[in-house]
C-alpha cells in the first residue's frame, strides 16, 4: 500500500494536480470523482471534506486500536488460565495424588495454550472455544465440588467477561466489516 500522508500543506496541490489516481490509497479515479470509492479520500473536495475524511480515519483507526486490544486481551487471558491450571494441577496432586486429575489438568492447560496461539489465525473461533471449555470446566466442578464454586469467583466473573468481550471484538475482525461499525 503506498499510503500518503493527507496533510493539509500538500493538499491544495493533490488537489490541482488533477490527479488519475487516489493521492492516498492509489486506486484510479472516476473522471471528476469527488470522493475516492476506494477510501473516500477528497480529491477534488473542499477543506471541510477534508477535515471530515481525516476525522473519520481517526475514528476507525481508533476503533480498530480497541478491537485489538480487546483481542489480545481475551488471548492474554486464555494464557494466564493456562497458567492456573498447571499449578492447579499440581497443587490438587500435591493434595491428593491423584493421576487422572493431573492429567486431565495439564491437557486442558495445553488446550488453552493451542487456542491462544490459534488465536493470531483465528481470534474468534479460538477465543470462542477457549470460553467454552472454560465455561464447562467451571460447570464441571461446580457440580462434582459444589464448595469451589465461591472460591475466587470475582476473578472468574473478570475471566469470562474478558473472554466474552474477546469473542465479541474478534467477531467484528473475522467479518471484515471495520467499515460497518458506524464509522
Ligand atoms: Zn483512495
Amino acid at each position: 500500500m503506498n499510503q500518503v500522508d493527507p496533510t493539509f500543506e500538500n493538499w491544495e496541490e493533490i488537489r490541482h494536480s488533477n490527479a488519475a489516481s487516489c493521492q492516498n490509497c492509489g486506486t484510479e479515479l472516476i473522471e471528476n470523482a469527488r470522493f475516492c470509492d476506494v477510501c473516500g479520500y477528497p480529491t477534488t473536495g473542499d477543506e471541510m471534506d477534508l477535515k471530515r475524511y481525516k476525522w473519520r480515519s481517526e475514528k476507525k483507526e481508533d476503533l480498530k486500536g480497541s478491537i485489538q486490544k480487546q483481542v489480545r486481551v481475551g488471548r492474554n487471558v486464555l494464557f494466564i488460565v493456562a497458567g492456573f491450571n498447571v499449578v492447579g494441577a499440581f497443587t490438587n496432586f500435591g493434595m491428593f495424588s491423584d493421576y487422572g486429575m493431573l492429567i486431565s489438568l495439564l491437557i486442558i492447560a495445553a488446550c488453552y495454550v493451542a487456542l491462544a496461539r490459534w488465536s493470531y489465525k483465528k481470534p474468534f473461533a479460538a477465543i470462542l472455544s477457549g470460553l467454552v471449555i472454560y465455561m464447562l470446566t467451571q460447570i464441571y466442578s461446580g457440580i462434582t465440588f459444589p464448595e469451589t464454586i465461591v472460591r475466587g469467583i470475582v476473578f472468574k466473573v473478570v475471566i469470562v467477561s474478558a473472554l466474552i468481550r474477546g469473542v465479541a471484538n474478534a467477531r467484528m475482525i473475522s467479518r471484515k466489516n471495520m467499515e460497518a461499525v458506524g464509522v
